[in-house]
């Protein structure tokens, strides 16, 4: 890694400036230069994240690979993905199948692991001359009217636009000025890898009970599964609760994979809804979870900022002369600030309900579930829900 005296910004005018060392930081600085705009990327290679990403294993959308194809990644991917062509639900004694053949797909969704997909997209970096990577924050970002100056290591450059896609502690958005707030679901996500006695063959499975959502992720190896248990346990990566949870796992998982072993240790994350007033300010958009955060339960997140990303795409193909533009950043803000809520709220309704105990309610839950399974056209509905989250 570079330390801070190797880094040089650049010299001349840079159309776009992306801050974020993670995948929607990547991913924007190879959309942007795929279009052909001259990109500075800040993004510090990663080390020991501590909110379990490198466990995660994330469910690539349809569209998402459609992107990662665009840009020239998928090929590097794909060996390290597992096609999802089914996810089975259960809640109490009521199952849900959803079948990516329901919705005319040849696969719901592509589960890949953190570490797998920023290795290839930073790969793919080194190969895009017009990318600028900096591998350093930067310490200070200065907007006007027609230009932004960014400050690292007592250098300065300009540029026309800034994307923020720092995570959701974001320092671009409060540098910005922009306002957020966050709802606290109470609950962590644990994250850890498992081997299983049956192979998944590509069915990803969850299960509702007990007030908690246990996710069961296919890996590309066929007897491991990336596990997320939403649990609302205070202390859940404690060792106790850990070896209570794997003594409760047969039951849980109704030993549908058969015996589950786990790898390695399990990491926790606090959930939580990060809301933004606005994803733009003065020549500066937000991007992925620096503007959002939603709920694990139906893998949206990173998917959701893709769809940031795809609109951006949209804008930055017809704004070639100044991206930074006020027009091009207000229309950002429109097209994503309603979609973004309305899948925010959404899965916060979905969460309170999935995770009621209540006896009546999940009785209502019950025959929810019924209906969807008996009523093809409703599950089709969800299945492409799920498959494009806007
Ligand atoms: C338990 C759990 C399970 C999840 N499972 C799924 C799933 O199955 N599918 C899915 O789609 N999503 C999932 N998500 C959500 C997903 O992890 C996030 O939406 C996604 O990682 C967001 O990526 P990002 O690049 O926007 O942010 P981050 O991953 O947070 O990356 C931000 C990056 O910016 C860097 N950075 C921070 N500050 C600066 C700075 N000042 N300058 C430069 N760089 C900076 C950070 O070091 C980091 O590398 C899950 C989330 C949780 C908590």
């Amino acid at each position: 890694m570079n330390t801070k005296k190797d880094i040089q910004l650049p010299k001349s005018l840079t159309p776009i400036t992306v801050v974020g060392g993670g995948i929607m930081g990547c991913l924007a600085s190879l959309t942007a230069a795929h279009l052909g705009y001259s990109v500075a990327w800040f993004g510090p290679q990663e080390q020991g994240r501590t909110d379990g990403a490198d466990a995660r294993n994330y469910a690539l959308a349809p569209l998402t690979v459609e992107l990662l194809k665009r840009v020239g990644v998928w090929q590097a991917v794909e060996p390290h993905a597992c096609m999802v062509t089914r996810m089975e639900v259960f809640s109490g004694d009521t199952r849900v199948d959803l079948a990516a053949s329901d919705a005319g797909s040849e696969f719901l969704s592509a589960m890949v692991l953190h570490r797998d997909l920023l290795n290839a997209l930073e790969q793919a970096v080194q190969f895009r001359p017009q990318i600028h990577r900096i591998q350093a924050r930067p310490d200070s970002i200065q907007a006007t009217l027609d230009h932004v100056q960014v400050m690292c290591n007592g250098q300065s450059m300009s540029t026309q636009l800034v994307v923020g896609a720092d995570g959701a502690r974001s320092w671009v958005r409060q540098q910005a000025g922009i306002h957020w707030g966050q709802r606290d679901y109470g609950q962590q996500g644990v994250v850890a890898t498992f081997h299983a006695q049956h192979a998944h063959g590509g069915v990803a499975a969850q299960w509702f009970d007990r007030g908690e959502i246990l996710a069961m992720l296919p890996l590309s190896d066929p007897h491991r599964f990336s596990m997320v248990w939403s649990t609302s346990k205070t202390n859940p990566t404690s060792e106790q609760v850990i070896a209570e949870f794997l003594r409760e796992l047969p039951e849980r998982t109704r030993q549908r994979f058969g015996d589950l072993t786990i790898e390695g240790s399990a990491v926790a994350a606090p959930l939580r809804m990060v809301l933004t007033d606005s994803q733009s300010a003065l020549r500066t958009v937000l991007l992925g979870d620096a503007a959002h955060t939603v709920h694990p339960l139906a893998g949206y997140g990173l998917n959701l900022g893709v769809q940031d990303l795809l609109c951006l795409e949209d804008l930055w193909h017809s704004a070639k002369e100044d991206p930074g533009a006020h027009g091009a950043l207000r229309a950002y803000d429109r097209s994503r600030r309603l979609r973004v809520k309305k899948v925010q709220w959404g899965l916060d309704l979905l969460q309170r309900f999935v995770t009621q105990t209540h006896p009546s309610l999940e009785k209502v839950r019950g025959l929810g579930m019924r209906l969807v399974a008996d009523f093809g056209p409703l599950r089709q509905f969800l299945i492409r829900q799920a498959m494009s989250p806007q």
